[in-house]
């Protein structure tokens, strides 16, 4: 933990984050995501932080970084001290990576998304959880020396979940919103900690950034309740400070899915092109008040 998330656990003070990925431009769902982040830092006479999760250096563009200041200013919220990015902390990640290596609860994955597709077709039940269809394991059952002699080729690093649950026990989170739950990463696989292509995974990545730039209370969309699940035993596995949650409603549009780009949901560089003012925006979002056709859902 920096000495000043430490500073801030001490006093008690709320701490934040807005946490977007620059692949692509931000809509009114984002927006919704980031009021819901400030306004609850703000309330609370705390501190709100931006973070850029920038993990994926084929998809993450400097232009998107520059739209989301840019969005965000417009919607009149206004980050405290630095941005933090995500591609420049690589060796944390790693370095946690490596701790949980020692605690012998991660083995390298060698399957192709073509290769763990075939494996769920032929099996009886196809379980999702939070990374889309639960890894079926295959992996898991390489012998150690042959896994270690084959490292030169492309791989992952998963965590051996029911491994990892037996080592920490029973936990649980509060939810602003749902109350206390139970945490249930077995439900969630064996996910992938160190992506193939990226040296760390969404998960590790921002477990280990939450806990270093001590937020206090994660606000996020309910999307990533599933999420949770996993964040929450990567913190007891790694002796990170635990944070509460708030996982709020999410917008859909007229079409009753969530907004993205795939179904046209207008781009606030968009909304802003046309003469929207921004802090009007974010006011209707606070009280409500949506374009016509969108509403809020928790699914
Ligand atoms: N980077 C994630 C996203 O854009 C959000 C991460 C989080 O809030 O935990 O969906």
């Amino acid at each position: 933990m920096t000495a000043r998330g430490e500073a801030e656990s001490q006093t008690g003070a709320v701490v934040t984050r807005f946490a977007p990925s620059p692949t692509g431009a931000l809509h009114a769902g984002h927006a919704l995501a980031a009021i819901e982040s400030h306004d609850r830092a703000r309330a609370a006479g705390g501190r709100w932080l931006l973070r850029i999760e920038d993990i994926d250096g084929g998809r993450s563009r400097p232009e998107h970084v520059a739209g989301i200041l840019t969005d965000l200013k417009w919607l009149g919220l206004h980050w405290d001290g630095e941005v933090l990015f995500q591609s420049a902390r690589m060796a944390l990640y790693r370095a946690a990576l490596d701790r949980l290596r020692g605690m012998g609860l991660v083995y390298p994955c060698f399957c192709t998304r073509a290769d763990i597709a075939r494996e769920v077709a032929a099996s009886a039940s196809a379980p999702h959880g939070v990374d889309g269809v639960v890894y079926p394991g295959t992996c898991r059952a390489i012998p150690a020396d042959v896994a270690a002699a084959r490292l030169g080729e492309p791989h992952a690093w998963r965590i051996d979940m029911a491994k990892a649950v037996d080592r920490v026990g029973p936990l649980d989170w509060v939810d602003g919103l749902a109350g206390r739950v139970r945490a249930d990463p077995l439900a969630q696989g064996d996910v992938v900690l160190a992506r193939k292509d990226a040296g760390t995974s969404y998960h590790l990545a921002v477990t280990v950034d939450d806990a270093a730039q001590g937020v206090t209370h994660v606000v996020r969309g309910i999307d990533l309740f599933a999420a949770t699940h996993v964040h929450r035993l990567l913190q007891a596995l790694l002796d990170l400070p635990v944070p509460a949650w708030r996982h709020h409603p999410l917008l859909l549009g007229p079409d009753g899915q969530r907004l993205a780009k795939r179904n046209g949901a207008p781009t606030l560089a968009a909304l802003r092109d046309a003469g929207v003012e921004g802090k009007a925006f974010a006011d209707d979002l606070r009280q409500g008040r949506l374009p016509i056709g969108f509403a809020l859902a928790n699914a």
